[in-house]
């Protein structure tokens, strides 16, 4: 028998250590996504959830200590805020301002200007657009919801591609930062105080952890 044969009592016990990695694998992938949907869970059973954030991405730590950032922007986003949306341009500088003041960039702010109609771009591509909330959008809001942020992240390099976020009404105190805070890859932080938390009127202003 030459070096490089392998007898076919090997092979086979390489076959089964081979399948007992892929069970092993496959248990371990199905008890993280439980962990995950048990967390989502408990999340959703907290009283008074005030905002909500859709996104794509496909895993989610069960719990930490500090937000955790699902992506970082792969340029630095331009911020539009459309024509019906119910913010005033007093509120969205302040709102990029305190996320400015924590290390985040912005390349600028157009305020009712959109000569390229990113506004109704299902997919707009380096921007966080702000807008009034749509009948379809509506549908997927409780009704306590005061606001929904949409952000898309590249699952292979873990960048934000664009964000779209949705008032109901004229955002109340810190509910626009929070909403920024979603556009920029925060996810929820069950902290009291702290601007991530889900609920607006158990969250604040605490900042742990939000620092580019
Ligand atoms: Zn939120």
């Amino acid at each position: 028998m030459d070096a490089g044969s392998i007898p076919a009592t090997s092979t086979n016990i390489m076959k089964t250590i081979n399948f007992l990695k892929c069970t092993a694998y496959a248990v371990s992938a199905f008890l993280l996504m439980f962990a995950a949907f048990v967390a989502i869970c408990i999340i959703d059973a907290n009283e008074l959830s005030a905002t909500v954030y859709k996104t794509n991405i496909e895993t989610l730590p069960a719990v930490a200590q500090e937000p955790t950032r699902a992506g970082n922007w792969k340029s630095t986003p331009v911020v539009i805020v459309c024509e019906n949306a119910p913010v005033t341009k007093e509120a969205v500088d302040r709102g990029i301002k305190y996320w400015k003041s924590l290390g985040h960039y912005f390349s600028s702010t157009q305020y009712h200007h959109d000569p390229m109609n990113k506004c109704n771009n299902p997919e707009p591509h380096g921007y966080i657009i702000i807008k009034l909330v749509s009948k379809e959008v509506l549908a997927d809001m409780e009704d306590d919801d005061l606001a929904v942020t949409y952000f898309f992240i590249e699952n292979d390099t873990n960048e934000v591609t664009y964000a779209k976020v949705y008032f109901r009404n004229n955002p109340l105190e810190r509910t626009l930062e929070h909403e920024l805070g979603h556009a920029l890859g925060y996810l929820h932080l069950n902290e009291p105080g702290h601007m991530m938390h889900h609920s607006r009127t158990r969250g604040g202003w605490k900042s742990s952890g939000l620092k580019n």
